[in-house]
């Protein structure tokens, strides 16, 4: 059974008094023998204050990008091997809102080869924006995303990693994709891994992201190819993040109790 994961991704906010006071609250009720994983994504100038915090804790560093290149005149960039310094697990890759600023499938690809070869788990990004959505283009977009970094680097790359459907038009709107649709999505995902590989597919995490929050987190995660979630706004509040994770852990118990 694929292990249920949370990942916190705090984007661009954060400052230590905040930082602390969140992991304050938040820490305690991440119950240590819950079987689901959960890791933290903060921005890079905080990586080495949270990380510090999770030391003897349950809960995983995760950072929120990465440069492809190893070292070298990169001016601002950040590299795998710094990252896992960090103690980061983690890497996000191809986030939407970094593929807004430009980054496009090849660098997502070779990001993606960098996190996997220093060891580190890649938690790669996919999703349609709205207007491709509408047009009926979301399962050619999704395989897009995801063939670009297979033909890159193999499917057999795939075995540690995580892939995040995330619609563009859900993220930070409000707008969640009902149950249905992220099933629907994750499924097709799935299955074309699996064209590749039906072994690295069926054991392939696959999250959903975009305005996950309590009161919507136990019907998307009932969905029997949505393994947890990529979770941004809502991890920024303690308690909405625990209850994100309960209700993981919930569904995750309620599925393993279902008769076969
Ligand atoms: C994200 O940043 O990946 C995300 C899903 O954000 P939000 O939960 O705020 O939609």
């Amino acid at each position: 059974m694929i292990q249920p994961l949370v990942i916190a991704n705090w984007k661009m906010n954060g400052s230590y008094a905040a930082n602390y006071s969140l992991l304050t609250y938040l820490l305690p009720d991440i119950a240590v023998n819950r079987r689901t994983r959960v890791a933290l994504c903060p921005p890079f100038p905080y990586l080495a204050q949270v990380g510090q915090r999770l030391i003897g804790s349950p809960v995983w560093l995760g950072a929120q990008n990465v440069n492809q290149h190893a070292s070298g005149a990169q001016t601002g960039e950040v590299s795998v091997l710094m990252l896992r310094e960090l103690g980061c697990e983690y890497v996000l890759v191809g986030h939407s809102e970094r593929r807004a600023m430009g980054e496009d499938d090849a660098t997502a690809a070779a990001k993606f080869a960098a996190i996997e070869a220093a060891g580190l788990v890649p938690v790669l990004c996919v999703g349609e924006t709205l207007e491709e959505r509408e047009a009926g283009q979301t399962e050619a977009v999704v395989a897009r995303q995801i063939e670009a970094v297979i033909d890159a680097v193999g499917v057999a790359r795939f075995v540690d990693a995580v892939v995040a459907y995330e619609p563009v038009w859900a993220i930070g709107t409000g707008k969640t994709a009902s149950p249905e649709q992220a099933q629907e999505v994750h499924a097709h995902i799935r299955g074309l891994v699996a064209l590749h590989d039906p072994h690295i597919a069926r054991e392939l995490p696959l999250l959903y992201g975009g305005s996950v929050k309590p009161d919507n987190a136990a019907s998307l995660f009932q969905q029997p190819d949505v393994n947890g979630g990529l979770v941004g706004g809502a991890s920024l509040d303690a308690s909405a993040f625990v209850a994100i994770c309960d209700a993981l852990e919930q569904s995750h118990r309620d599925a393993a109790c279902q008769p076969v």
